[in-house]
């Protein structure tokens, strides 16, 4: 399977703002965007011209990409049938990006981040109603269960992810037994309850031309 093997905190860098790419370590002072909130190499912290259209509309779409760890030509793919379907593509994008099983695991706080997620599934330590599922890009429908497999349930890095995320908010759309280790996908993921700032417009406006 192809994956994007660069510095994770470069990509933050890069985009300006905070991608919670890392875990843990996104939360503590040891984040690159708290030691060096500016751009990556020998240019990083000059100044640019104000910039175009197409960059905007190009940053935004890669800091989602980066979000989500998707490539390029899956992003394609979701954002074609994002447009297919009704409604708002925007909207649609995300829904079909937080619905994949990856994100989904990483919502409910069973993995630190989405990379680690897509680890857990791989190495078969997750269920999906009950059965193994192994593809980090399988789409969750509401009311489906996603748990940790009996197994699995002592891997400190899941041990770690529930005590740390039992602090934090939940996202409305999913529910959690932290004690079996099992989740529901309770309702359709809306963008409006996702806690980074997008602006889906400029993505749709790079797509549309
Ligand atoms: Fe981004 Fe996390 Fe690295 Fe901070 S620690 S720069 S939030 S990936």
């Amino acid at each position: 399977m192809a994956r994007y093997t660069e510095a994770k905190c470069k990509l933050c860098r890069r985009e300006g703002m905070k991608l919670f790419l890392k875990g843990e370590r996104c939360y503590s002072s040891s984040c690159a965007m708290e030691r060096r909130p500016y751009g990556p190499g020998e240019h990083g912290r000059r100044r640019g011209r104000k910039p175009s259209d197409y960059k905007l509309q190009l940053r935004e779409k890669q800091k989602v990409r980066s979000i989500y760890g998707v490539l390029e030509r899956q992003f394609r793919l979701y954002f074609a049938e994002a447009n297919r379907r009704d409604g708002a593509t925007g909207e649609n994008l995300f829904n079909l990006l937080e619905k994949r099983l990856d994100s989904v695991l990483f919502r409910m706080g069973f993995a630190p981040s989405r990379s680690s997620a897509r680890q857990l599934i791989r190495h078969k330590h997750v269920l999906v109603d009950g059965g193994v599922c192994d593809i980090p890009s399988r789409r969750v429908e509401v009311g489906q269960t996603v748990s940790i497999r009996t197994k699995s349930h002592n891997i400190p890095q899941i041990v770690d992810s529930v005590k740390a995320n039992a602090k934090r908010d939940r996202l409305p759309f999913v529910e959690v037994d932290e004690k079996k280790l099992e989740g529901r996908l309770m309702a359709e993921p809306q963008q409006s309850d996702l806690p980074i700032p997008i602006q889906e417009n400029l993505i749709v406006e790079l797509y549309s031309k």
